[in-house]
């Protein structure tokens, strides 16, 4: 059943013009037809009443367990081209709550030639997308640009740094993530493609950013994002 994220008044959904058109045009759905909705990190069975003009009836809340028992934020330092729409696409599936991005000194893209307000409103479509197709009942939120020096903005019970330099097993995040419990916020913050600067690392260090390792390979950054995320998801749902 195709699902939407919408907004509820009255038992009535309401949905973006995007996905009204996506629902009419794209799926080419009938009267009668029932569709998922999420409101509020809820989610609801809506039944089409009439296709022109749209009403959707809220039928009856569905329960739905599909959300990551902990907050997990993804702090990811710039990267070239479009590596990031893979990592947000990604992330979002795999249940990340939110992405930061970070400047940092080694990174190919740098922070004034980003245009951040522009591509901040794509991750947040890209965001949107893989949240419905992943069937989440919630949005990663994606909204912050930091300089390095800013870390300390980012709040959170644990906070781990990936660098490749630490003794190459996973342990160290494994027992992070298993230790973790159910009302902890987690943060992972991932280098860029030529790595963190070692008075970044120390820095991270300083603000208790734990070291951890990805493995004996080193990773590309996006693969980074992905594989810790994997490991965390994975751990959390044991
Ligand atoms: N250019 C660096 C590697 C950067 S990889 C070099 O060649 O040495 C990009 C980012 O992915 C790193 O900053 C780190 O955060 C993460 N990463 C990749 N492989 C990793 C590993 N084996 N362990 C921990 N972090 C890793």
């Amino acid at each position: 059943m195709q699902r939407y994220f919408a907004s509820i008044r009255n038992n009535f959904a309401y949905l973006s013009k995007e996905d009204e058109h996506h629902l009419l045009n794209v799926m080419r759905a009938n009267k009668n037809e029932d569709i998922e909705i999420v409101f509020d990190n809820k989610l609801y069975l809506g039944r089409i009443n009439e296709l022109k003009p749209l009403s959707i009836k809220v039928v009856e809340e569905i329960k739905s367990e599909v959300e990551l028992p902990n907050k997990i934020i993804l702090i990811i330092c710039l990267l070239k081209g479009e590596k990031l729409d893979l990592v947000v696409q990604k992330a979002t599936e795999l249940g990340v709550s939110e992405i930061v991005f970070v400047a940092s000194k080694r990174a190919i893209s740098k922070a004034k030639d980003f245009n951040f307000s522009h591509k901040c409103e794509r991750y947040n479509k890209i965001a949107k997308e893989a949240a419905q197709q992943s069937h989440r009942l919630s949005v990663p939120v994606i909204n912050r640009l930091i300089d390095f020096n800013e870390l300390g903005e980012i709040v959170a019970d644990e906070k781990m740094i990936a660098y490749e330099k630490e003794d190459g097993k996973t342990e160290n995040m494994i027992n992070i993530v298993s230790n973790l419990s159910n009302d902890k916020s987690l943060a992972i913050l991932i280098g860029p493609e030529g790595g963190f600067e070692k008075s970044e690392v120390d820095y991270a260090v300083s603000l208790k950013f734990k070291l951890v390792s990805l493995g004996k390979r080193i990773l590309r950054a996006e693969t980074a994002a992905i594989y810790s995320l994997s490991v965390i998801s994975c751990l959390l749902e044991k």
